[in-house]
């Protein structure tokens, strides 16, 4: 059993407390008017989770909708050319809408319908948790409000005519940057105001309780595919497990129900952007410290004056400020690690297991990735890493392509 770093044991199932505290992490540090609408959902969730009910039918959607169960795939070509441990990729990228982020998304759609709530708001950096938002919001005829930075919105036109199609209203965000902090701001905002018919899905294991649970909650399914399939393929449990990490919850649903496995090592990749120093990444642990934003306490990227610092990574999902709280709380411990990738280690990843496997991942992806390339080759051939392969590079195909030909 993973110990914290006063020496005491870590049990999973303790973590939230029932105010959504991670050690000193998560918590609600929202605006009064926003406090019956957690406390409502709080509520509903654990309801939920008691009703097996609504875990039949999220189970049936996953498989139907989504396509659940994703393969664990060997990636046969690339684990002998770097000579070194086997490696294998749980297929996320092959889920409907291109990413994890589905799976979350029919969880909180199923509760808006269990609450009663007929509209559904979310914000979107990228556009990918925008998308699958839109899709499942289509699938069982929700209004659907997205909001999303106006320059994420020009850099991003074709994810916001796909949420068009499946007939969301998105909302361009002008404050600010304009990017994905200030769609947030703007979906807090409206939330407080039509609290009464509208649930707000937020798009990661972040933000105030019980957001980093549910979402962890939602995405736990990565893990037990996971550990059931690397059980029957290898008889073993992997010896190492990677994931990217941006708010953290494609990691935190892949790690989770293996933090107890004392072998397994867990490592998460944020983005490295350009290199170290102020506003040039996305990597907390690399610059950041402990503050709030947007309802929770964590790590942050900030100036001396708590200012929230402007972050770069060449990938849209993992350039966020801050990360999820859970995160902060195993990473303190020591039993989660954080490494990082540039942005042109993960540009050569993403090139490199398109050319050796013909699989094209996410640049979010392609940071696992690169950290794996550096990796595997020193685990010996009877080691086992399993990389979460959080999302497919449909999306970044024409960013990779202007990057690589202006080389
Ligand atoms: C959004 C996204 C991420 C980052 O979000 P997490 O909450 O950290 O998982 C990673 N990969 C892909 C493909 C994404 O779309």
């Amino acid at each position: 059993m993973p110990v914290s770093a006063q020496g005491t044991p870590i049990d999973r199932f303790s973590l939230p407390d029932d105010r959504g505290h991670f050690g000193p992490y998560g918590g609600m540090y929202v605006p009064e008017t926003l406090m019956t609408a957690l406390y409502e959902l709080q509520d509903a969730y654990q309801e939920a989770k008691e009703d097996p009910l609504f875990a039949q039918e999220l189970k049936r959607h996953l498989k139907e909708y989504a396509g659940r169960p994703t393969e664990l795939f060997y990636a046969r070509n690339l684990s002998e050319q770097l000579g070194g441990a086997k490696i294998y990729l749980k297929r996320e990228d092959l889920l409907h809408t291109g990413a994890h982020k589905i799976n979350n998304c029919l969880g909180q759609v199923l509760l808006a319908r269990r609450m009663g709530k007929n509209r559904v708001i979310a914000e979107t950096g990228a556009g990918q948790h925008g998308v699958a938002t839109a899709s499942v919001c289509a699938k069982f005829g929700l209004r659907c409000v997205i909001y999303m930075g106006a320059v994420d919105m020009e850099r991003q036109a074709l994810n916001v005519f796909r949420m068009r199609l499946c007939g969301a209203e998105v909302r361009a965000v002008e404050a600010g940057q304009k990017t994905l902090k200030e769609a947030i701001n703007e979906a807090m905002r409206d939330w407080v105001t039509n609290v009464r018919d509208t649930h707000y899905i937020l798009g990661s294991a972040l933000g105030s309780h019980p957001y980093p649970m549910m979402v962890r909650d939602f995405h736990r399914v990565i893990g037990q595919e996971t550990r059931r399939q690397i059980m029957e393929y290898e008889n073993s449990l992997p010896d190492e497990m990677v994931a990217c990490v941006g708010g953290g919850s494609n990691a935190i649903g892949f790690f989770w129900d293996f933090l107890e496995e004392d072998s397994v090592q867990l490592v998460g990749v944020e983005a490295g952007g350009c290199g170290p120093g102020p506003g040039r990444h996305a990597a907390r642990f690399m610059g950041g410290r402990v503050g709030v934003l947007h309802g929770c306490k964590t790590w942050i990227l900030q100036d001396p004056d708590g200012q929230i610092e402007p972050t770069h990574s060449v990938s849209a999902g993992l350039d966020y400020a801050a990360i999820g709280p859970e995160h902060a709380y195993y990473h303190d411990c020591g039993r989660i690690r954080f490494a990082h990738a540039t942005d042109g280690e993960a540009l050569e990843a993403f090139q490199k297991l398109s050319s050796t496997e013909g699989i094209i991942p996410a640049l979010e992806s392609s940071h696992a990735l690169a950290y794996a390339i550096k990796r595997a080759p020193q685990m010996s051939s009877d080691q086992i890493l399993c990389l979460n392969l959080s999302g497919r590079g449909d999306k970044d195909v024409d960013q990779a392509e202007r990057i690589l030909s202006s080389k």
